[in-house]
């Protein structure tokens, strides 16, 4: 801003340090406000009575209106879509494949959902024309799969606002929690309160499993009227404008609400589901016995009974017909092997072990890591039931000695080897965790 002010020097109320007056009297002249002179700011305007203001009362002053909310939302254009930004399908795989292992189908839905998002966003509808509904997905698998990892690596990717937000936080309004509005709040921050930007953006609802309304499902606790949250969240879903407000939180009577449309947001709901395995296997058996044909024809995998997932068993768990309508791309996400475990921990761009080696290679020291000692993290990840979400606290069991001593010694290389990784994890005591997952 004051580059674009020194630019204006030829303006005939505007005053600069270095002498380029164009009006005014002497350099005695004062800021009305602050009362410094001319020469101790930057930039001084003069208006018409000969009252003056400086630069640094003209940043106060904006200040005190954006902490008070009066400073109105940008609607300045977003920056148009490109060809060149459109991926194809297969390149955004492509780019997912280098962070998250396995999870070939969920990765293929999502790469169309955002390939389609994308095209959705770069050719506007003529009159008459076909308009293409949104592709908002629903991600279903057991936690620490990589339902998270996998929407914040396509945020990467994408050159639009994308926001993680937990489902169990939202509430109807008028219970202690958060409006559903404040999704959009968080959009609109992230978006640096663009708002045509924030309208295109993507949100990531996580643990949407939870606002199920209570059914037979014995593992759904929560009330609070999840149905109540679930209505307000469809009308998003839908695509309506939303009065907004812009800090987020609660409204308040005398709040100035940012108007958002969410019509072109893209939604990506994430849920473990506990439990609706016995829905699908209901589901899978009565057809099994109505038509005689599954089981047949087609082998069932009874240990993966999640890939079968259609909307109608989303219904029976809890989620109500409207939202899952609002919800057309299903996928599951795969339970993690121990050959999955074992590559996550070597394999994708940040891996956890490849950070431990570059975090050494900083104090100049060359870690080395025996192969049995990743396949002895794998097995006790396994054994304590913490999936892909223990490996790192396992490593960090292993590691933590060495990363307090390691820097004060001259050493230049360390190997962990098997025996040093089990007194470590021993030492650290995970049965206590074995409960969790
Ligand atoms: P979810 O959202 O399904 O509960 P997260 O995406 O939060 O699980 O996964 C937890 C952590 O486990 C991630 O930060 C990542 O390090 C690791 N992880 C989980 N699944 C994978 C995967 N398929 N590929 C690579 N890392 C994974």
């Amino acid at each position: 801003m004051a580059n674009n002010t020194r630019n204006n020097t030829n303006n005939n109320n505007t005053t600069t340090n270095n002498g380029n007056r164009s009006r005014g009297g002497g350099g005695e002249d004062r800021c009305s406000f602050c009362g410094k002179r001319r020469t101790e700011v930057e930039v001084m305007f003069t208006g018409a009575d000969g009252a003056n203001i400086c630069d640094e009362c003209i940043e106060n002053g904006h200040k005190i209106m954006v902490d008070n909310d009066l400073v109105s939302p940008r609607r300045a254009k977003a920056a148009p879509l490109k060809r060149e930004d459109l991926l194809k399908p297969a390149q955004i795989k492509e780019f997912l494949d280098q962070y998250v292992i396995g999870q070939d189908a969920a990765k293929r839905y999502m790469s169309v959902a955002v390939y389609n998002h994308y095209k959705r966003l770069m050719y506007a509808p003529k009159e008459d024309d076909v308009e293409i509904d949104k592709s908002n997905i629903v991600l279903v698998g057991p936690t620490g799969t990589g339902k998270t990892l996998m929407a914040r690596t396509i945020a990467r990717l994408l050159k639009v606002p994308f926001t993680i937000v937990d489902a169990t936080v939202l509430t109807e309004a008028g219970y202690v929690g958060e409006d559903v509005e404040s999704i959009l709040s968080r959009l609109l921050q992230v978006a640096d309160y663009n708002v045509e930007q924030a309208e295109r953006g993507i949100v990531f609802i996580d643990e949407i499993d939870k606002i199920a309304r209570k059914g037979d499902n014995p593992s759904i606790t929560r009330d609070v009227s999840g149905e109540g949250v679930q209505q307000a969240l469809l009308k998003i879903l839908e695509g309506t404008t939303v009065n907004v407000p812009p800090q987020g939180g609660r409204k308040h009577p005398d709040q100035k609400f940012i108007q958002v449309n969410t019509r072109n947001i893209l939604f990506i709901c994430g849920g473990a589901f506990d439990g609706i395995e016995r829905q699908i296997a209901r589901r899978l058996n009565t057809r099994a016995v109505g038509y005689g044909r599954i089981g047949s024809t087609e082998q069932i995998d009874r240990n993966n009974l999640m890939r079968y997932i259609t909307p109608q068993d989303l219904k029976a768990f809890g989620l109500i017909p409207e939202l899952v309508g609002r919800l057309p791309v299903l996928t599951s996400m795969e339970p993690l092997t121990r050959e999955a475990l074992r590559a996550i921990l070597t394999e994708p761009k940040n891996a956890i072990i490849r950070q431990y080696k570059r975090l050494f290679e900083m104090d100049g020291v060359t870690l080395e890591f025996d192969d049995d000692v990743l396949d002895y993290i794998v097995d006790k990840a396994i054994e304590f039931k913490l999936g892909a979400r223990g490996l790192r606290s396992i490593c960090e069991a292993v590691m933590m000695d060495t990363m307090y001593e390691l820097p004060s010694t001259d050493a230049r290389t360390f190997t962990v080897t098997l025996p040093y990784a089990r007194e470590k994890v021993e030492k650290a005591n995970f049965s206590g965790l074995k409960q969790v997952g």
